[in-house]
């Protein structure tokens, strides 16, 4: 089993005397960096003057420039979007990297697939909460932490990892549990992750199911509430307890049908489409396409949003969420 590292295991004296620049005020950004203040950091934002400046400050923050915070900063948390990071680094960072400084992300992505290449007296490593912003922030205040992966690219000082687990202490994450990866390995499974399962499969799964059932004949409100809205009570006993507990909380009959049935759904030829996926992530292929499409100001991406958005299930949903009573 890989080792599991918890609060004992992080000393936050590492961190002392340091200043952490917080690059981005966003669903991250401003979690991780409310959570490092109140575990006794000195944070500072970084960020143009903008929509998120205004939240730092209310959050009783003093914004500077992304410049400014990248020269104040021993530690530089990119925590902006991960398609700009290239050209911000660029821009306004690498100037402002000092010999024995550190570059951190919350994905690595740009490391992975040298997007950002930094000077190599610089530390490279990754602290990246496994939940959303929201989820980092509330658990922390509720007096507890999001898991955690850490990953070290380069260690320049020799510090790095002690540095990785006190931020990762910092955001809360020691109080449930660290594990370590590298930045190749957290990208690429992230990557296939949600392209295979968790977003991309299982969104087209639900749609499949939802118009087989339609295009049969049956009300789009029932297809609704068995093909998407029951997916949660599944994925809930899944998390909870493995496959074989979700099954052992299904109906005899569910059980069965599923068992026998699902293997004719993801076939080895779905497999094979696995495989071809994974190696376009691991290529880079993935990564220059949707940088291009970035590039270009995401025209396919824009596209299948308005597509996606007009779908008889998207209507179906919105209607059916609404007429629920609450409470
Ligand atoms: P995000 O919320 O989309 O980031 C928004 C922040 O970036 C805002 O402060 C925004 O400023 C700033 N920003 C946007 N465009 C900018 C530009 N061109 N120049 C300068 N600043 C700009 O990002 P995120 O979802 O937190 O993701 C940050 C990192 O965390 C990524 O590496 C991501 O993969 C990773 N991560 C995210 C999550 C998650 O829960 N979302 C989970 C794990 C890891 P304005 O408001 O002023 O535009
Ligand atoms: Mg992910």
């Amino acid at each position: 089993m890989a080792k599991m590292y918890y609060d004992n295991d992080a000393d936050l004296g590492v961190l002392k005397g340091k200043t952490i620049a917080i690059i981005g005020y966003g669903i991250q950004g401003h979690a991780q960096a409310q959570n490092m203040r109140d575990s006794g950091l000195d944070v500072v934002i970084g960020l143009v003057k903008d929509r998120s400046w205004n939240l730092a400050v209310e959050h009783g923050f003093k914004p500077v420039s992304i410049e400014e915070a990248a020269a104040k900063g021993d530690f530089v948390h990119m925590l902006i979007p991960d398609e700009i990071q290239a050209d911000v680094y660029n821009k306004k960072i690498k100037d402002n990297l000092k010999k024995g400084n550190t570059l951190m992300f919350s994905h690595g992505f740009n490391i992975r697939f040298n997007k950002i290449v930094p000077p190599k007296n610089v530390d490279v490593i990754m602290v990246a909460p496994k939940g959303p912003g929201k989820l980092v922030r509330e658990t922390y205040l509720a007096g507890f932490g999001v898991p955690a992966i850490i990953a070290v690219e380069q260690d320049s000082t020799g510090k790095a990892k002690k540095n990785a687990l006190a931020l990762a202490k910092a955001i809360g994450a020691t109080r449930a549990g660290v594990l370590e990866t590298t930045f190749s390995e957290e990208t690429e499974t992230d990557l296939f992750g949600e392209q295979v399962d968790l977003c991309g499969g299982c969104a087209e799964m639900i749609k499949a199911s939802f118009e087989t059932l339609v295009d049969a004949g049956y009300q789009p409100e029932i297809a609704y509430f068995e093909t998407l809205h029951e997916l949660k009570l599944i994925t809930d006993l899944i998390q909870a307890g493995g496959i074989e507990h979700m099954w052992r909380n299904v109906s005899n009959t569910a059980e069965y049908g599923g068992r026998t049935r699902g293997t004719r759904i993801i076939t080895d030829k779905t497999k094979a489409v696995m495989k071809e996926i994974l190696e376009e992530v691991k290529s880079g292929k993935f990564a220059d396409e949707w940088m291009s499409e970035c590039a270009r100001g995401m025209p396919n991406l824009n596209e299948m949003r308005k597509d996606g958005a007009d779908q008889q299930i998207e209507k179906v949903g919105e209607g059916l969420r609404k007429m629920f009573k609450k409470g």
